[in-house]
């Protein structure tokens, strides 16, 4: 089937109390590792690249391996542009059959963010393309945007209440205490944070940062609220191990479909457990069809 527009799946997932693993991917072996998680495990699937990957693969191959993936795969299947702040590449994404785009404007003050993702909605929303908006600042590095912690802010309830009113987006990323990429130490959650968010804040709510976050952490946030956890770090991690570990065993090893072949499967099997704790397990058309 065509690539579907996440709103469905997200909204569902919000009722039920269960949450959409979202995962970053990279090439043809990540798509095709992540897709066959999801198949297994009957759950619908957001697939997502940031600018960076873009610059990297192209867009045309990656709407074109994704697409692919949704024809001989029968789950729904959502393809989102994570953390973008470049309007012209949104729509360039949008145009390509991207079904999904984040704006990451929060490095503006709070009118211009408004004001720039609206722009960003009032055009998605003609096209049947989902909007994810984000408020406050989450830390680390993700592709080429950094934030030192001393940049991150929490989210305010209030503020991510207006916010989501005024832009009008379809989901809403916020942050809670988690940082993109690897933690120094344990992440401290603020829980009550993130409940005071969901009392005020009807859209779906968007975790980023997860990978690192304990299994019992996020079990807690999806408990809360959170119906869409963003895996990125926790893909590649593997990857590079499975790898490594390939050439570790024998350093004259050329065939990529060995080494990239482990590396699919090491991706393939932390995906897979990603959507059990996500809980979305046996709901591939659970409010879509
Ligand atoms: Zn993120």
């Amino acid at each position: 089937m065509p690539l579907v527009n996440p709103i469905k799946m997200l909204k569902n997932a919000q009722r039920e109390g269960y949450a959409i693993a979202a995962f970053n991917i990279h090439n043809l072996e990540t798509i095709q590792a992540v897709v066959e998680a999801a198949w297994e495990e009957q759950s619908p699937l957001i697939i997502q690249t940031t600018p960076g990957t873009l610059k990297h693969t192209g867009i045309p191959y990656v709407v074109a391996c994704v697409k692919t993936a949704a024809e001989l795969y029968d789950i729904p299947i959502a393809l989102h542009l994570d953390h973008c702040e470049s309007f012209e590449t949104i729509m360039q994404c949008i145009r390509a059959g991207y079904t999904s785009v984040m704006i990451d404007s929060s490095k503006l003050p709070y009118h211009e963010n408004v004001a720039t993702v609206k722009r960003v909605v009032d055009i998605a929303k003609l096209v049947g393309v989902a909007v994810e908006g984000e408020i406050g600042r989450i830390g680390g590095t993700e592709d080429d945007i950094t934030v030192d912690e001393r940049d991150a802010a929490l989210t305010i309830p209030e503020e991510a209440q207006d916010f989501a009113q005024v832009t009008g987006v379809d989901s809403l990323a916020i942050a809670i205490g988690t940082a993109h990429g690897l933690y120094k130490g344990e992440p401290k959650l603020d829980f009550d944070r993130l409940s005071a968010i969901r009392e005020k804040v009807k859209i779906p709510l968007v975790l980023h940062g997860g990978s690192g976050v304990s299994d019992k952490d996020i079990k807690e946030t999806i408990s809360r609220g959170i119906c869409k956890v963003n895996i990125a770090t926790e893909l590649k991690v593997p990857m590079a191990q499975a790898i490594q570990d390939v050439f570790t065993a024998n350093p004259k090893e050329n065939d990529p479909r060995e080494y990239m072949g482990k590396a699919k499967e090491a991706v393939k099997k932390v995906a897979r457990n990603k959507i059990q704790l996500c809980g979305s397990s046996g709901r591939a058309w659970d409010g879509i069809r």
